[in-house]
């Protein structure tokens, strides 16, 4: 692999700004999120928060709970809707959007909306659990989240996706024929193949797999279907079938499982110790306690960042590997590579500490090296 000497002369200037400042970007979401739990919790905002909540929703408990969350929600988008803006104008300074300022704020309104609707019916939920099972709640609660994110894992693609892109089955002939060529060859099969309307938004190129079940398919960007060439788009197709093949969504769900079963058992302890010796909270249902719940589970997801990208980047070269195995030319999969990272200002070798934290999937360089090892190997 070549190292930092000449990653230099594969990545421009521009494309390697363009992406410290992304990873800024996140960087300073995550620190503005934490900071705001932080205050609340340290200043007892929280409290305030509480007894506004409780006075609007005349004692009510339930209905108290959703006026804190909406509460809590509205604070923290103010708090993040400048680096929110900043994002919006950074994809512009590339040339990488299509999306007016009328069509963003559409969007943050309908996310905000989404948010509050979700996140109001998990907390119900999450202090229903709470009161009525104050002993073993961390472990119910987590069977019950396990179920949304399941169900929600169907739904996406077919009630989420659709509130800010449109999608339509794949109309062409040629390329639905190589499709079911390349999964019958897998011995497996796809629901469907669906165009995602992502010019409208983005100039960047993208394709997924996505759902679970009867809601299981493929969806590619018209960015890419427009631009890419036949042979192309059957590389990245393959690629994606790989994960289906390799059953990476219900994997990344079983993983997803265990993780969120440490950070209840952790939000548990956690909570206990705030009421035991920090004396913060008087009970578990106090729902004030919710900055220092999710805390919780902030710090767990960033401590684990490395290790679940680490695991995204192992299923990536897995489906890599199908891809290779399963076209019969490594050529279109290395062209479709790098016009990707073209077209997304991709790092194509990004410095090791940044692919290891930061990525999901595998740098280009790298994923194009192992393409033509394998062609290499496999040459007549
Ligand atoms: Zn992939």
């Amino acid at each position: 692999m070549p190292d930092n000497g000449t990653a230099a002369a594969l990545d421009s200037p521009e494309v390697r700004r363009y992406n410290r400042t992304r990873r800024w970007l996140g960087i300073a979401e995550l620190l503005v999120g934490f900071a705001l739990l932080l205050v609340l919790l340290i200043t007892g905002w929280t409290d305030s928060l509480r007894d506004i909540a409780y006075g609007g929703a005349s004692q009510s408990y339930a209905l108290a709970v959703f006026l804190y969350m909406l509460m809590l929600l509205a604070l923290s988008k103010m708090v993040g809707l400048g680096l929110d803006y900043y994002g919006f104008q950074l994809e512009h300074r590339y040339q990488l959007s299509n999306q007016k300022l009328g069509g963003w704020i559409w969007d943050e309104v309908k996310g905000f909306l989404l948010t509050a609707v979700l996140g109001s019916a998990l907390v119900e939920l999450l202090y229903f659990i709470i009161r009525e099972f104050p002993e073993h709640w961390w472990v119910i609660a987590w069977a019950g989240f396990l179920g949304v994110a399941v169900l929600l894992a169907q739904l996406a693609p077919v009630v989420l996706f659709p509130i800010f892109y449109k999608f339509e089955p794949l109309q062409d002939e040629q390329l639905k024929k190589r499709l079911v060529w390349l999964s019958e060859r897998a011995g497996t099969h796809i629901r469907g193949v669906y165009k995602w309307h992502l010019s409208e938004k983005s100039k960047k190129a993208n394709a997924a797999l996505t759902g679970l079940g009867n809601t299981r398919r493929i969806i590619l960007a018209d960015t890419l279907l427009d631009n890419y060439s036949p042979d192309e788009i059957e590389a990245v197709l393959a690629h994606e079938l790989g994960h289906h093949v390799h059953k990476h969504i219900l994997k990344s769900i079983g993983v997803q499982a265990a993780v969120t079963f440490v950070g209840f058992w952790a939000a548990n302890w956690t909570l206990h110790y705030a009421i035991n010796r920090w004396h913060i909270f008087e009970t578990l249902s106090d729902f004030a306690n919710l900055p220092l719940f999710v805390l919780t589970f902030t710090v767990l997801s960033f401590l684990l960042m490395p290790a679940l990208n680490a695991l995204s980047r192992f299923h990536e070269r897995q489906a890599d590997r199908y891809a290779f195995k399963n076209i019969a030319d490594i050529v279109p999969f290395v062209s479709s590579m790098n016009k990707l990272a073209d077209q997304n200002l991709a790092e194509r070798q990004p410095s090791r500490w940044v692919e290891w934290w930061f990525h999901s999937h595998p740098a280009i360089a790298r994923r194009v090296a192992a393409a033509q090892a394998w062609g290499k190997s496999n040459a007549g």
